[in-house]
């Protein structure tokens, strides 16, 4: 008999280009059939079949207190009875943007929008009004959302200006991105010393979670620092999934790198479409309606989204919150190592407080070329194995995976039991 997956599936393909709204989610990287959800509570999903799941994707980083967490449902359902909407300000959004100041104190003026994509757009706006300048500087493997200056890869050599990595953007657009390699700091020196001048920002993720997880050498973060302020170039730290994910005060506390400017998506919206893009008093203050920059929204800071928000930020305050998801996703990667060490696999793992990366290779990657080294194959017969087993990982080798608050001892020991299952299949 077809399951209710396979004929929900079927039919999406009919209306909805691909049957999914955002393509990771097709399963197109791993094959099969995507996974269609009706429930999840805690660390657990149930799909349309009524199959039970131990969540790792937790909606791609915003679900950090687990699924359906009653005091973030409370707030939702006391804001949506005063209204969905209003379109004008409203005393949350205040405390939204005192939380944030508070919490990441290097955006002391923050504008809150709808996704990360906006953010991270917006950002680049405010930036290049506030430089005057046009280029921009991204890293290879790093995700910054859809927008057109955004999806651009790098052209032929160091110094050759983007190609569009999507069709649909034009090569006038692209030409203006740079992209250059992650962790290469030599690369960044070159670049800087022959164009600084002409750069009106760096954007990066400080932790990378979109080629898979790439953690920051500390002297490529100090570099791009120096040489940014050396050059009038804004710093843009893309903590949009970083951001209340790696420590309460994001990549940026952790590593003790102070960017210019901050985007902020997922865990501050709780599940609910909230982003947000701040940073230095002076380079916001070029914003509409004070400056010269444009950008507006209908839904910016709805309520209803900002309360999921609000109360997300304040349950992770709690004392130890922090230091027991670090623990918890560290027990898993050192329960999955050794269960690949007892079958000989060729496996890696690391984990930067909540967030995680999976390597089928013998080494840590360090950048996006390093990373496709990795075996892909096999961890797409890793992945499936394991959603046999019940539990639901990224399904893509270039996903980073994320732990929940609501993710038990007991749910570790059954991940590690499934992998171990997952291994010896592979073995075999
Ligand atoms: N920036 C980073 C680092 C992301 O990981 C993402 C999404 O995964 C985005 C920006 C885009 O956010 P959204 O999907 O909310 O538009």
């Amino acid at each position: 008999m077809t399951s209710r997956n396979q004929q929900l599936f079927d039919l999406s393909q009919k209306l909805i280009p691909g049957g999914v709204n955002s393509p990771v989610r097709a399963f197109r990287s791993v094959g099969g059939t995507p996974i269609f959800f009706k429930k999840g509570l805690g660390s657990r999903l149930w799909d349309a079949d009524g199959k039970e799941y131990i969540d790792y994707i937790n909606s791609w980083g915003p679900m950090i207190l687990g699924h359906a967490h009653p005091e973030v449902v409370a707030a939702v359902q006391q804001a949506a009875a005063n209204s969905l909407s209003f379109g004008a300000p409203t005393g949350l959004e205040l405390e939204m943007a005192e939380l944030i100041n508070q919490l990441v104190p290097s955006m002391e003026q923050v504008r809150l929008v709808s996704s990360g994509t906006e953010a991270t757009m917006s950002a680049i706006r405010v930036a290049r009004g506030y430089t005057k300048r046009n280029k921009i500087i991204k890293f290879e493997g790093c995700y910054h959302g859809h927008a057109d200056a955004l999806l651009v890869k790098a052209g032929s050599g160091l110094l050759t200006f983007g190609e569009p990595s999507s069709a649909g953007v034009p090569a006038e657009v692209a030409a203006h991105t740079l992209t250059l390699d992650y962790n290469n700091v030599q690369m960044l020196q070159d670049t800087f010393s022959s164009i600084g001048d002409e750069i009106a920002c760096v954007i990066l993720e400080p932790v990378v979670g979109n080629m898979n997880l790439i953690v920051p050498q500390q002297e490529f973060l100090q570099t791009l620092r120096s040489l940014c302020t050396q050059h009038g170039t804004v710093l843009i730290f893309d903590e949009v999934m970083t951001g209340f994910r790696v420590a309460l005060g994001g990549a940026q506390a952790l590593y003790g790198i102070t960017p210019d400017m901050t985007t902020l998506g997922k865990v501050i919206g709780g599940g609910l479409p909230v982003g947000a893009f701040g940073g230095r008093k002076d380079i916001m203050s070029v914003l509409a309606p004070l400056g010269a920059v444009y950008q507006a929204g209908t839904l910016s800071g709805n309520p209803v989204a900002v309360s999921a928000g609000l109360t997300t930020l304040k349950l992770v305050q709690a004392p130890g919150f922090y230091e027991k998801l670090t623990a918890q996703t560290s027990k898993l990667m050192d329960g999955l190592k050794a269960a690949a060490q007892n079958s000989g696999i060729a496996f890696n793992a690391q984990s930067v407080g909540g967030m995680f990366g999976l390597y089928f290779s013998h080494n840590i990657p360090a950048s996006y070329a390093e990373m496709l080294q990795t075996d892909k194959t096999a961890f797409n017969s890793f992945f499936h194995s394991m959603l046999d087993s019940g539990i639901y990982l990224g399904p893509s080798a270039f996903e980073a995976g994320f732990v929940s608050a609501a993710h038990t001892d007991a749910d570790i020991a059954a991940t590690v039991a499934a992998a171990e299952k997952a291994f010896a299949a592979l073995q075999a």
